[in-house]
């Protein structure tokens, strides 16, 4: 049998710059306006990531649609990224644009609820079989109230996550694992300080760790992603979860499930599909179809003891709890959040997802047995991550060491040339409502493509 094929450093960074000027070439519209927009917003770009792309400039968007964008070019995309996550039910889905064009003459924030709310909250307890919900802007806020509350309830002040985690701009989540003691993770600006005072990390699937570190009573809670998708995607072990859950409960620790990423899994997450059984249950970008919003559920008891921390707080007036912004629950993303629950995200949609999702998973790995390249496929639903590694990944660590960073921007740029778009960190690609097979049919071919000019050149 012949060896696997050697991606070489020359080959990587020679067909790079052949695609950086392709890119250049073909996008003169978008280099302008990148240019212009240098003059006025920092690093040229609203956002400062949005400029942490392979390009050589940001690709302008002209609009989106169901599973395509096109650029101000006039290149048509198919859309495998979808704003990472939050445009997973596909762009500007139908129900949701016309609960948009209905409130939009009826007023966005009033700070008071409206009957979508009454709607939402029994829909949300239906869905995902938590009790009571509370509704914020972003998947970040709700975690980052979900650990306030938890320290709350329990009085304690450490939380713990697992090593290569991300949940957002959590300051205390923001972490790595670094001989065996919490360190801040590489790249933060600004932070606070010390997060060892504030975080425990340990392996993901590292059942013994984590009963040890659970073991000092100290902490409040446990955040977590059912499978770990910021660092690579790791799945769970068998029985992780079972010990997870048996652990957090023994030691009256709030055991949080992140499902932003996982709700591919199915209409009711991972959590559903698996019986996880959360105290606290968050999920946030595609909920309102893409428009700022997410969710966090609590059991019963935990909203009990919510109730019993918010009644011992010192009142010193309302509205210093420390959580909620101005925008939250508001009347615009309610209407959209309520359609996309209810017209969206449903078992429909999931049933036309996940079938191309495995049809993509299966033709990866033809297409990686065809170049002998032993890289592993991993599917979450309708969500489907390849990595530079034989072996499926079971700690953050393992899935950090099959990084290949010159190599994963070569081919997201060389996929963004030949029309076709996936998630700028590392190789993780979702399926739409409005995904066809000819579209998994195209991605796996250009990166076919990608793969042997690398290898050829
Ligand atoms: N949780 C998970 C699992 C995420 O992947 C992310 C974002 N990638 C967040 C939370 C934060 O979402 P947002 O940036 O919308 O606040």
């Amino acid at each position: 049998m012949r060896n696997e094929p050697t991606f070489r450093d020359d080959a990587i960074a020679k067909v790079t710059s052949r695609e950086r000027a392709r890119f250049a070439a073909a996008n003169p519209k978008s280099a302008a306006l990148a240019a212009e927009a240098k003059t006025s917003l920092f690093g040229g770009v609203p956002m400062h990531w949005m400029a942490d792309w392979p390009t050589p400039f940001p690709l302008f968007v002209a609009g989106a649609n169901g599973a395509r964008f096109k650029d101000i070019d006039g290149h048509d995309y198919v859309d495998f990224c979808f704003g990472d996550t939050g445009a997973m039910f596909g762009h500007s889905p139908a129900p949701v644009a016309e609960a948009i064009r209905a409130q939009a003459t009826r007023g966005y924030t009033t700070m008071l609820p409206g009957e979508d709310a009454v709607w939402i909250g029994n829909e949300l307890k239906r869905r995902f079989g938590l009790p009571y919900w509370q509704v914020t802007a972003t998947a970040t806020d709700a975690n980052r109230y979900a650990l306030r509350w938890a320290r709350a309830v329990t009085g304690r002040d450490k939380i713990l996550v697992f090593d290569g985690c991300y949940h957002g701009t959590v300051e205390e989540t923001m972490v790595r694992l670094k001989d065996g003691k919490t360190a801040p993770r590489p790249g933060q600006l600004g932070s606070i300080g010390d997060v060892a005072r504030t975080t425990v990390v340990v392996e993901f699937n590292d059942i013994a760790a984590l009963q040890q570190a659970l073991a000092t009573h100290d902490i409040a809670a446990v955040l977590a992603e059912p499978a770990m998708t910021n660092i690579g995607m790791v799945l769970p072990i068998d029985g992780f979860h079972e010990a997870l859950r048996e652990l957090t409960r023994k030691t009256g620790t709030l055991l949080i499930i992140d499902e932003t990423h996982t709700i591919s899994t199915g209409p009711g997450g991972w959590t559903r599909a698996f019986n996880l059984d959360p105290d606290v249950f968050v999920l946030g970008k595609p909920i309102a179809g893409g428009i700022p919003c997410a969710v966090f559920g609590v059991t019963a008891d935990v909203a009990m003891r919510m109730e019993q921390a918010r009644s011992n707080a010192a009142s010193d007036g309302h509205g210093h709890s420390g959580m909620g912004t101005t925008l939250s629950a508001n009347a615009f993303a309610m209407h959209a959040m309520r359609a996309n629950l209810a017209h969206v995200m449903t078992d429909a949609a999931y049933a036309h997802m996940i079938p191309l999702a495995e049809r993509l998973s299966a033709n990866l790995k033809v297409l990686f047995a065809h170049h002998r390249l032993t890289w592993s496929v991993t599917q979450i639903g309708a969500r489907c991550e390849f990595q530079f590694c034989a072996n499926p990944p079971r700690t953050g660590r393992e899935a950090e060491a099959a990084f290949h960073d010159a190599l994963e921007k070569c081919i997201h740029l060389a996929l963004l040339n030949r029309g076709v778009m996936i998630t700028p960190f590392h190789n993780m690609t979702l399926i739409c409502p409005q995904t066809q097979a000819a579209d998994v049919d195209r991605l796996v071919a250009a990166l076919g493509d990608v793969i042997d000019e690398i290898l050829n050149a």
